[in-house]
């Protein structure tokens, strides 16, 4: 799409230009956080960037401020940070995801994000992404006939076995197995007709 970041401003925020940090704040449309010019997180893709004057009018577009720069001086309290974590993967589950990825998507270390996440929700990121994996599969297993080794790939798990192995552990049961008895593809015609 077109992008009407001025030159200057996108140089400010390859260069983590502090000289604009009064100027104007990002915002990045597929993490949902702005932040300040300087901010020293991963320069984001041009496409997905948004330009505020000023914090008030990127809070007020539903944008939430950076945990490291703290635009305008503003905290993030750490359960809309983690609801924010927690809508990207429901969106990237798929993707290959380490915890260094997920630090720099939602902009904080890793350490204080382990730590922060687990303590919210009860549960580590990783087991957070193999719930929402798990749950997508077993959801694809009972309303459509993809193979096992399809759907292991299409959410992430292209090592068959491995997903196997984890579905298993979560659902207690294969995903051949979880399809007989939860699949609305049953064949139940074939054996009714034999009475
Ligand atoms: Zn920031």
């Amino acid at each position: 799409m077109t992008s009407s970041i001025p030159d200057d401003y996108w140089k400010a925020i390859v260069e983590n230009d502090s000289a604009y940090d009064n100027t104007f704040y990002y915002a990045v449309k597929t993490t949902g956080i702005f932040c300040r010019p300087s901010c020293k997180s991963k320069v984001p893709n041009k496409e997905n960037v948004r330009i505020f004057k000023n914090a008030d009018l990127a809070q007020s577009e539903s944008f939430r401020p950076c945990k490291r720069c703290k635009p305008n001086g503003l905290d993030l309290p750490d359960e809309e940070w983690i609801q924010a974590l927690t809508e990207w993967i429901d969106k990237n589950y798929s993707e290959s995801l380490t915890l260094d990825t997920l630090a720099e998507v939602i902009h904080g270390s890793p350490y204080h994000l382990q730590r922060t996440f687990k303590r919210i929700k009860g549960m580590s990121p990783t087991e957070y992404i193999q719930h929402v994996r798990i749950a997508k599969a077993a959801h694809c297993l009972e309303i459509t006939d993809e193979t096992v080794t399809n759907i292991g790939s299409a959410i992430g798990y292209p090592n068959t076995a491995y997903f196997v192995t984890l579905f298993k552990r979560y659902m207690k049961q294969t995903p051949a197995d979880y399809r007989k008895t939860q699949g609305r593809l049953k064949e139940d015609g074939s054996d009714g007709k034999k009475k």
